[in-house]
């Protein structure tokens, strides 16, 4: 009987909790994403010509191929299209990754605007070739459009116009774009050693990662300045299992194709990563609900009642979400014997994580080991860096960044993001405390999917505001 009373007790609360919460929502009214591109056809057309060009240099990176000559070429374009950033200010140019040095008045908070020049390969049919750089639709169409010479032509244009201007900035500006990003390379590293060397500290590192999304969640409509704070980290693990190789005529049982796809078939089922809302994590459901409809505000409005069911019901829903949530493991290459009647000696199958900081890089490499003894697999790190520190929301070069945003685009609401995929600034990490990603383009959902698929474009009327963005943040940083 004392059971039945204490279930009921329990509901009871629980329903006067769900209620509280239900009351709070329907008391706060959604917030309303009030920002809409302004046109702007003579400055649009001038942009998109030059980015155009930009798209038409095909740079794209392959792992361990030297292109260095194809990005010499694009160095060339952009002497010709922007001939005062190339008067003005100092050029370092290492193995085709480039850094800028603009003096400032003071050299006390050195500001860094960076994009990578290298774009993936391009494959399939396009509506307009990959590398034509067409504009068509109010869109400039091709390979690097959206990911992302749309911020190399921002910054650069924004310096360019600075200069016209007869501006000089208070403090020192570098503009920094590598060529390897796109292969995971060391070309920003060299900038970075180049910095190092060189004793500066950025107070400000700006680059690709975060945007100006469209919809970013289903049912939210207007447009939100997601700005990136923290970066997973990402490993790639060597797995194998050993035999006696043989005939495939008298097979035995527990082969290493067999043990490395029972570990698959485990791991899988029992998805051991853990699950938790990084303070982050947390931060952004909470400010974008608030945007969203009522039972996006009512569940992740009220994280301190709903995290344990959403931490249940997100991973199984969302592949997205689940990122989010706990380091992801992905499955992604296999070798095993080089003949259909021989069983291998040794099978391999290659793990890519991306490390979440509540489960790092040795809890997770960990939990994988772990499992791998069960099936006689061994486990070797190819490669692995953890997840980067976030970015403070309270850090002045935070505020900075939002009051830009606020200034440039008013009414766009301004919400925290958390990167699931790696970029350059990681590499800036090492040298400063706010590097921020987020690049002042919009994308749609469906110019979202076409980075790195097929037919990549960006909206023409983006792109003012990007060299607006960009001459803003020189200007405030003071
Ligand atoms: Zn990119």
């Amino acid at each position: 009987m004392l059971i039945v009373y204490l279930i009921i007790a329990v509901l009871a609360v629980l329903l006067l909790l769900v209620l509280i919460a239900v009351v709070k929502t329907v008391l706060t009214p959604a917030k309303k994403s009030e920002w809409r591109p302004v046109p702007d056809p003579e400055r649009e057309q001038l942009y998109a010509q030059k980015l155009s060009e930009m798209i038409r240099c095909e740079t794209v990176s392959y792992k361990d191929v030297d292109r260095r000559e194809k990005f010499l070429e694009f160095h060339r374009l952009l002497e010709i299209l922007f001939p005062l950033v190339h008067s003005k200010l100092e050029k370092t140019e290492i193995d085709g990754n480039l850094l800028y040095f603009w003096k400032g008045k003071s050299s006390e908070k050195p500001l860094v605007l960076m994009s990578h020049q290298d774009v993936v390969p391009a494959e399939g049919e396009w509506i307009h070739g990959p590398f034509s750089g067409d504009i068509a639709d109010g869109k400039v169409w091709g390979r690097g459009s959206g990911d992302i010479k749309c911020n190399v032509m921002g910054f650069f244009q924004a310096v360019e116009e600075l200069i016209a201007e007869g501006y000089e900035p208070d403090q020192d500006v570098y503009l920094s774009s590598s060529c390897t990003e796109e292969v995971g390379g060391d070309g920003c590293p060299k900038l970075v050693n180049e910095l190092k060397r060189r004793g500066v500290r950025p107070y400000l590192v700006c680059d690709e990662g975060g945007a100006i999304v469209e919809s970013p969640l289903k049912g939210m409509d207007g447009y939100y300045a997601m700005v990136g704070i923290l970066e997973k980290g990402m490993g790639n693990l060597k797995l194998s299992a050993k035999s006696n190789g043989g005939h495939s005529s008298t097979p035995s049982k527990n082969s290493p194709i067999a043990r490395l796809s029972k570990f698959v078939c485990d791991f899988e089922k029992h998805q051991p990563m853990a699950i938790e809302f990084e303070p982050e994590v947390k931060e952004m459901f909470k400010k974008l609900s608030a945007y969203g409809p009522f039972h996006y505000r009512l569940l992740f409005g009220n994280l301190w009642l709903f995290a344990p069911l959403l931490k249940k019901l997100l991973p199984a829903i969302s592949p997205d979400a689940a990122a989010l949530l706990r380091t992801t493991v992905a499955f992604t290459m296999q070798t095993g014997s080089e003949a259909s009647n021989v069983i291998p000696q040794e099978a391999t199958l290659t793990v890519n994580l991306r490390y979440i900081p509540h489960q790092g890089l040795e809890a997770s490499n960990a939990v994988i080991s772990e499992m791998a003894k069960k099936y006689d697999v061994d486990v070797e790190v190819l490669s692995a860096y953890d997840a980067m520190p976030p970015v403070n929301t309270g850090s002045d070069a935070y505020h900075l960044v939002e009051s830009v945003i606020g200034e440039v685009f008013p009414g766009l609401p301004v919400c925290p993001y958390v990167m699931t995929g790696g970029t350059d600034a990681r590499f800036y990490q090492e040298i400063c405390d706010a590097c921020i990603r987020f690049g002042p383009v919009t994308y749609s959902p469906d110019q979202m999917i076409s980075m790195h698929g097929l037919n990549e474009n960006i909206d023409c009327s983006s792109l003012t505001g990007a060299v607006d963005f960009y001459k803003t943040v020189i200007r405030y940083n003071t």
